[in-house]
């Protein structure tokens, strides 16, 4: 048996699957790059048997109190806490992400969606619309079969923050999570069971695209809500666009980091770190345009080199260690290749560009500076740990210069200056902006992104509208008015 090898590929109908006619595929542990686990693509039986039981579920769990729905949302948030520790010891596995970071921000961030959406999934409700003596109401009604599509950096989290207002809206969803980390979403699919759910109304199918893309497009699907790239992210929305399916698109981005000559410098250093080296740089709302105004410039950077320097890598397992690998090979060798370009652009190099001597996917903390914005490194999404610092004179300048890309996920501003923190965010093409700090992203809070990096929102009760729709009831109380 594999150190991580669950029942099944599969979740479906309240229990865990298989079907070895699907092409088999092997989930590695990116710290050490041994096969954890090995399993199958969903066959076409699969999915008809997702599609068929999460139709049924579906039916039932709308006609629930929204209290009772709620309440297994909730108790789902509480399993998921009291067994916190080996969630995320199998989050590590399947991400490489060290334990110092799993342990606080990934189950923890999905129970929170389960808790929040469990709580609010009561107040849920149309309005009542006096017309004289007639009136209409509206009910906000669920759309059916939701599918979800996640990306491999945040597996346990996308999981819920997909599912969570899915069900509390009174929707059904089937998961395909990224074949890179096909693991964590198993556990929430068992969770959900055992918090009380309706066999069949939390699925989880694994593959790779062409599962993904046959769920987008079966007749039996309402609703897509993708995490990934901009080009998949093209596709399944062309897909979905096909049936004029509902959709949600959490893609890329290239996000700016603003850093004025009047910020806390300290605090500055702490926000470009978190915003390219958490989660070894696979985070789609890191600010990896890092512009830093030109009179601090030389103090910014000798604190970077120097705080980066320390940074601790090593085994995941040891709570000490401050950044894992990348989550593939494939990724790894992606980040290298940008880390070259770079260099051939003329980006000076102050800090990592090389791998240390380790076993996994392992790719040192780097910060590049004289980055100019035409150079591919401050024009494409890289998702490792690869800073780009820019500099910049005023804030005419750095505005025009931080809205000159495709992507609008997020942005952020450090100044001690809040009348300019609020005019310059004023301004910023972004879904999400932080006002000195970065990367935080609270349940309460609707995050998505403008421009190319995405459409709709999810988190808050923003995501409602994205898992619902509205029937309007016209209700006469009167004779009809008629000319025939
Ligand atoms: P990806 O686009 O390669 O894959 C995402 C998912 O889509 C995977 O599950 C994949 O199997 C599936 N897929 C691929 N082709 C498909 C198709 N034709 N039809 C249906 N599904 C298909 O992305 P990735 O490499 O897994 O993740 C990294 C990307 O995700 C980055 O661009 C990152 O910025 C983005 N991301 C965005 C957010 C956000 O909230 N905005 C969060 C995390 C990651």
């Amino acid at each position: 048996m594999m150190r991580a090898q669950p029942k099944a590929s599969h979740f479906v109908d309240g229990a865990y699957l298989d079907d070895t006619n699907g092409a088999a595929f092997d989930c590695v542990y990116p710290a050490t790059g041994e096969v954890i686990a090995q399993l199958h693509e969903a066959t076409p039986a699969v999915i008809e048997a997702a599609v068929m039981s999460a139709t049924r579920a579906q039916k039932d769990w709308a006609g629930w109190r929204p209290v009772e729905r709620g309440r297994v949302l909730r108790r789902a948030a509480d399993i998921i806490m009291s067994r916190n520790r080996e969630l995320s010891e199998l989050e590590t596995l399947d991400t490489g992400k060290p334990l110092q970071e799993t342990l606080y921000v990934d189950a923890t961030s999905g129970a929170e969606a389960l808790e929040f959406f469990g709580g609010i999934a009561p107040t849920i409700n149309g309005e009542m619309i006096p017309l004289g003596s007639d009136f209409a109401y509206t009910k906000r009604v669920p759309l059916g079969v939701c599918v979800g599509i996640g990306a491999w950096n945040y597996p346990t989290q996308i999981a819920c923050w997909k599912g969570a207002p899915a069900l509390a809206c009174g929707n059904a969803m089937i998961f395909k999570p990224s074949e890179t980390t096909p693991l964590c979403a198993l556990k929430v699919a068992e969770i959900m069971i055992e918090a009380g759910a309706p066999s069949g109304l939390y699925n989880v199918v694994q593959g790779m695209g062409g599962v993904g893309a046959a769920l987008v497009t079966h007749p039996g699907v309402a609703k897509v809500s993708l995490t990934g790239s901009v080009p998949t992210g093209r596709k399944v929305y062309a897909a979905a666009a096909e049936g004029l399916r509902n959709v949600t698109m959490e893609l890329g981005g290239k996000s700016p980091l603003i850093i004025f000559d009047d910020a806390d410098l300290e605090d500055a250093v702490s926000g470009a770190m978190l915003g390219n080296f958490y989660s070894t740089g696979q985070v789609c709302s890191n600010g990896t345009r890092v512009f830093v105004q030109k009179a601090i410039k030389t103090q910014f950077l000798a604190r970077l080199v120097e705080r980066t320097k320390a940074i601790k890598l090593g085994d995941p397992m040891d709570e000490a260690t401050q950044m894992g690998p990348m989550a593939s090979e494939a990724q790894r060798r992606k980040v290298q290749a940008y880390i070259s370009v770079g260099k051939t652009e003329g980006a000076q190099c102050l800090i990592g560009g090389d791998t240390p001597e380790m076993d996994g996917f392992y790719i040192n903390p780097t910060v590049f500076c004289d980055v100019t914005d035409d150079m591919v490194i401050a024009r494409e999404e890289i998702f490792g740990p690869v800073m780009a610092v820019l500099e910049f004179e005023n804030e005419e300048e750095v505005v025009t210069r931080a809205n000159a890309t495709e992507f609008g996920l997020s942005a952020g501003v450090f100044t001690s200056d809040l009348t300019r923190a609020h005019r310059v965010v004023d301004q910023l093409d972004a879904g999400t902006c932080w006002i000195n700090t970065y990367n935080l992203a609270p349940v309460e809070v609707p995050f998505g992104g403008s421009k190319m990096s995405g459409v709709g929102r999810e988190n808050s009760r923003a995501a409602i509208e994205h898992y619902t729709e509205i029937k309007s009831v016209y209700v006469a109380m009167g004779a009809v008015d008629s000319p025939y």
